[in-house]
């Protein structure tokens, strides 16, 4: 017989699992269903945690090599990327086993399988010894994130030719890595072993980095990043990838029509993720897919099927874990029938690099597009105190606010410890600040935060500091 649920959430990232929480706290009778061994989604398992383990212990291993310089004498520095693998794992571990913990603390009921949709008011869950579970349920909430889409004709083996799960989790340093796509993982992963001794190869096909960043910041950026050894070829179009067991071969044809070939270890294919909708049955349920293949939903996250809603990257908007929480959150609260929302306007971005990049907002590209007057306030952090202090002086923070209202209508800023600061834009944004509630704010010295109570200061041309 059928178990008898009030919320049926199919897919256990952080999308699903922050939702499933929600809904039980509100007081659904509420199952979440997830193919995976472990809780966590992408994000936990293949995705955020696991690459920003690898990202802080590959920038420990570069600055112990400097260390001598600052004064502090340590031996050999040398790399145990077996240790160092097994740390990021311990660290996936504590939290995937963390979301199981909260389901028990919320009495979430977990089902490890694969979730289809047999009715509107039926999931079916086929568990790995192919057992079947019949879940009946009021709403069903899709939650099955997204996948790395694969360049035509060429197939990730993860050991030659990769997806960022298999450069998440390489056996041994590549001499040479080449990676194709220069957004998020790339520029996060190229990174990792670049710091940890790979000739690194970033092949992009447009004339810039990070698309959809203000252009400063993605110049800017890409500056740095030249400077710590990483080559690019942007403008670059991959002709052709040929596996070849123990080596990658790449052809790629520049903006001028010239045809060269690269050779490396292994090839990480990084332009861009897809929704996952495999296995739902949507099609014969009547759940319709956008466009660009995700399920097309209303405001209320509600799909073509009155009681099936879906959220997180499986719908369209930023592919982030905030953004796909905050969804989660709110579709749970509208079933209930609260009013819950997500602003689109406000949803961070961060590239967890050295130094980091974090935004938030309109650039000033978009700005230019929608005939919005703006003005800028910028400052660098070579003249932030605490940034000099400890030798992290890269970069700057950049602060677009209305020619006539003052109110901030985007943050752009790459720089040390950025990806914490973005925060505070985050909150005074939502209350509508300006830049001079931001410049009258007392900020803690020293801090790296000062600098956006100088570039806020400096809307006006009164930085104190610059
Ligand atoms: P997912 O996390 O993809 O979860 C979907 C889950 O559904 C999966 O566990 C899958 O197994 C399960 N599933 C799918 N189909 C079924 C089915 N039929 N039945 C049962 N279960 C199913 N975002 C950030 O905000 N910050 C970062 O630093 C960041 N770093 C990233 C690094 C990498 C390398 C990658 C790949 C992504 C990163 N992201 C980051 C993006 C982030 O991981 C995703 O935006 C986020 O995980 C989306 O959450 P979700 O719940 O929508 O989907
Ligand atoms: P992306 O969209 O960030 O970047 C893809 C890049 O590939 C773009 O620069 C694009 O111009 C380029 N590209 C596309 N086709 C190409 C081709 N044929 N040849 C050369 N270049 C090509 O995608 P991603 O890096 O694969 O990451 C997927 C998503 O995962 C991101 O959009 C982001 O939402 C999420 N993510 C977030 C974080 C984070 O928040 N720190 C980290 C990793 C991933």
């Amino acid at each position: 017989m059928a178990e008898k649920f009030q919320a049926v959430v199919i897919g256990g990232g952080p999308g699903g699992y922050v939702c499933a929480i929600r809904l039980s706290q509100l007081g659904f009778r509420t199952a979440c269903v997830e193919a995976r061994n472990t809780l966590g989604g992408t994000c936990l398992n293949v995705g955020c945690i696991p690459s920003k383990s690898l990202l802080n212990l590959s920038e420990n291993f570069q600055k112990a090599k400097k260390l001598q310089n600052l004064g502090i004498e340590v031996g050999e520095v040398k790399l145990n990327l077996e240790k160092m693998m097994k740390n990021k794992e311990k660290s996936v571990s504590i939290l995937t086993k963390g979301v199981e913990f909260l389901f028990k603390k919320n009495k979430v009921s977990h089902f490890n399988g694969t979730g289809s949709i047999a009715s509107a008011n039926e999931v079916l869950v086929t568990t790995k010894d192919n057992k079947k579970i019949s879940l009946n349920t009021d709403n069903i909430i899709i939650s099955t994130g997204s996948i790395p889409v694969e360049l035509p004709g060429i197939k990730f083996d993860e050991k030659i030719v990769l997806s960022s799960s298999g450069a998440l989790d390489l056996k041994s340093v590549p001499k040479k890595m080449v990676i194709v796509g220069g957004g998020y993982i790339g520029l996060e992963m190229g990174s990792v072993w670049s710091r940890l001794g790979s000739e690194v190869h970033v092949v992009e096909a447009l004339n810039y980095i990070t698309p959809g960043m203000d252009k400063e910041i993605s110049s800017e950026f890409l500056k740095i990043l030249k400077k710590q050894g990483i080559i690019f070829h942007l403008e670059t179009k991959v002709q052709n990838i040929k596996n070849e067991k123990n080596s990658a071969k790449i052809s790629i044809q520049d903006k001028t029509g010239k045809n060269s070939e690269l050779i490396a270890d292994v090839v990480l294919i990084s332009v861009g993720r897809k929704a996952n909708t495999k296995n739902l049955n949507l099609e014969k349920i009547g759940v319709s897919l956008d466009n660009k293949k995700r399920i097309k939903v209303n405001k209320e996250f509600r799909t073509s099927t009155k009681n099936i809603f879906a959220i997180g990257d499986v719908i369209s908007g930023p592919m982030l874990a905030h953004k796909a929480e905050e969804e989660g959150i709110a579709v749970a609260e509208l079933i209930a029938g609260q009013s819950g929302h997500v602003n689109y306007d406000l949803i961070p971005g961060v590239i967890y690099t050295s130094p980091e990049v974090a935004v938030i907002g309109k650039t000033e590209e978009q700005l230019k597009e929608g005939n919005i007057k703006y003005k800028v306030g910028k400052f660098p952090f070579m003249a932030n105190s605490r940034a000099k202090t400890v030798n992290n002086a890269e970069g700057f923070v950049k602060i677009l606010a209305d020619e006539k209202t003052d109110k901030v209508l985007g943050v752009h800023m790459i720089g040390s410890h950025v990806g914490e600061m973005i925060a505070e834009m985050a909150v005074a944004m939502e209350f509508g600040a300006s830049s001079e509630d931001i410049a009258r704010t007392c900020h803690a010295h020293p801090t790296f935060s000062e600098a956006i109570k100088e570039a806020a200061l400096s809307v006006e041309k009164r930085a104190i500091h610059s």
